[in-house]
């Protein structure tokens, strides 16, 4: 058994928009916050080129940059930044306990979660390699680039059907790739992307492959799995919206959570079911998942903590 054992009253699980803002607010409350990064320091933002939809930045700015942005303005305040991975946790009895990296534990007295989600990807090797420049799985984030030019978005969900109709606004033409023959998503979406002329459906659809000239895309290539018939669409962006995977798999079956794995929180609060632990960010939002709303709910967790500690100590001292 490891003796590597450390007493903090604020420990960070996960470094994105959520984790490094609840840092910011929890070192400026003298928390003394611990973070533990995870394995993709600094989130999705790091996957991503082009953010010009965060505000304070006018001209602008790259999302691994901001993230070092957001890392420093944390470190600078006093975050005990660490790389690590949590491995384990036990939230059964205070102070909660952590295992970090499978060996370290860290008994906290309150526990942020900010783990975020990630994108569902196709699983394709041109998918990745246009990652960023062409493929994207966010068209609230990207769609601006693709203004005017023709698109396609690959999808069926309620995700897919409101990013097609959003990216329709901006580009010239959506082409939706839907594998099966119909939608998932709910019949008011499915009615807007039916009511807008210059979304084109392709029912029973694959995507094959996603075509370019090293930098960029310029196509894709998708074959429809009833007739067997292959067609390229000349596009210069592809959308991923196939769904969210929010990273709570080792909260699994100790932390309220709903089917899909988001995890619950109290409406207008980061309060989750356990007492000292605060959920933010994309690990609890499905709905908005943007770096600014993460943000927002980072804030609001560090503030929960520091509220939930202060009332602690009120009773203890009274
Ligand atoms: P969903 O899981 O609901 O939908 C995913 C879609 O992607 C499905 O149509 C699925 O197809 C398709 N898909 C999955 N894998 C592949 C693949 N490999 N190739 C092609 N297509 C694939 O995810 P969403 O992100 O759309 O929604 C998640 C949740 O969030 C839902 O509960 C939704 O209602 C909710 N939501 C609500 C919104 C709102 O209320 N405004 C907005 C956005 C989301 P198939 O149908 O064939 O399985």
């Amino acid at each position: 058994m490891s003796q590597d054992i450390e007493h903090v009253k604020c420990l960070i699980i996960g470094s994105g928009p959520a984790g490094y803002t609840a840092a910011i607010y929890a070192s400026r409350a003298d928390l003394k916050p611990v973070m533990y990064t995870g394995m993709l320091a600094g989130g999705q933002l790091t996957q991503t080129t082009d953010v010009e939809n965060f505000p304070g930045y006018p001209d602008g700015i790259m999302g691994p940059e901001m993230m070092e942005d957001f890392r420093k303005q944390a470190e600078r305040l006093g975050t005990d930044i660490r790389f690590g991975y949590v491995s384990s946790v036990d939230f059964s009895s205070l102070p909660h306990k952590v295992v970090v990296d499978e060996s370290k534990t860290i008994l906290a007295d309150t526990v942020i979660i900010s783990t975020g989600a990630s994108a569902k990807w196709l699983g394709l090797e041109s998918e990745q390699k246009y990652s960023g420049f062409g493929v994207s799985a966010c068209a609230v984030c990207d769609g601006f680039f693709f203004k005017g030019q023709d698109v396609a978005i690959v999808g069926a969900g309620d995700t897919a059907a409101e990013e097609a109709t959003y990216l329709a606004k901006l580009a010239r033409k959506v082409y939706m790739i839907v594998r099966r023959d119909e939608f998932r998503a709910s019949k008011a979406m499915v009615h807007r992307v039916l009511n807008t002329p210059n979304i084109e459906i392709l029912y029973n659809t694959d995507t094959i492959e996603i075509l370019g000239d090293g930098q960029s895309v310029n196509a894709v290539k998708v074959c429809n799995n009833v007739t067997n018939e292959t067609s390229v669409l000349d596009v210069t962006g592809f959308f991923v919206a196939i769904g969210h995977k929010p990273n709570t798999d080792i909260f699994r079956g100790v932390i309220h959570m709903d089917e899909t794995g988001y995890i619950i929180t109290r409406p207008g609060s980061t309060e989750t079911n356990i007492e000292g632990v605060f959920c933010c960010g994309d690990a609890q939002d499905h709905i908005y998942r943007q770096a600014v709303t993460a943000a927002g709910t980072g804030c609001m967790a560090a503030i929960d903590a520091e509220r939930y500690l202060a009332a602690k100590e009120h009773v203890v001292t009274a």
